[in-house]
């Protein structure tokens, strides 16, 4: 169930981009936006804590929650689960906007939930070569899991069609300007039309 006035917004993009940056970004500036945190069983990485960035749980617990239909989506994405809890979704959008961190698998699943107003965004670097030195400057992957996400750019870019809007991550304080404009303009949209 959904609050009128409150929106989703799903950012995607090939890994390295600096989705986690803005999806973080936009939560310091506007308090109202919680980022929706999901199911994984990837290891933690060094950076990360339980319960903010992911939750993490074995693949046991996972598959559990599977079978139990908890989930609006998940998907393995290189060879772990990540998956978004529909309970956390529902909980979240009665006082919050929401931003969601998820791939292209995850955002054609949520879209097929009639009850979920969503609003796209994919983000790309302007070149696959700077994509590349992003994965490997970040340094929090190892070499194996940088070629692996590295080679995953090309299925994930045909998916850039099935979002609302592509944005060219080249400044990031200009891509970040651009995803605010496109969500106050959705957000006051909203609010407009329900008041
Ligand atoms: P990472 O391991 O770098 O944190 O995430 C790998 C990929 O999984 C990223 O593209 C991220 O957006 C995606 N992802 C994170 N959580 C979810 C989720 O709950 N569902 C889906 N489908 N993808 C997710």
């Amino acid at each position: 169930m959904t609050n009128d006035k409150n929106i989703m917004v799903i950012l995607s993009s090939p890994s390295g981009v600096g989705k986690t940056t803005i999806t973080k970004k936009i939560q310091q500036k506007y308090p109202s936006f919680k980022i929706s945190v999901s199911h994984t069983t990837r290891k933690p990485r060094s950076n990360e804590v339980n319960g903010v960035d992911y939750y993490f749980v074995s693949a046991k617990e996972f598959e559990e929650l599977i079978n139990k239909n908890k989930f609006y989506e998940y998907a393995k994405i290189f060879g772990n689960y990540y998956g978004t809890l529909k309970k956390n979704v529902d909980d979240a959008i009665k006082k919050n906007d929401i931003i969601f961190d998820i791939d292209w698998q995850g955002t054609k699943k949520l879209s097929q939930f009639g009850n979920l107003k969503l609003i796209k965004l994919y983000l790309i670097t302007e070149n696959k070569i700077e994509l590349k030195k992003r994965l490997i400057k970040r340094n929090l992957d190892s070499k194996q899991e940088v070629e692996k996400r590295f080679k995953s750019f090309e299925e994930d870019v045909k998916h850039w069609y099935d979002y609302d809007y592509v944005i060219i991550n080249k400044n990031l304080d200009n891509c970040f300007k651009q995803i605010e404009k496109i969500i106050l303009k959705h957000k006051e949209k909203k609010i407009y039309l329900t008041s």
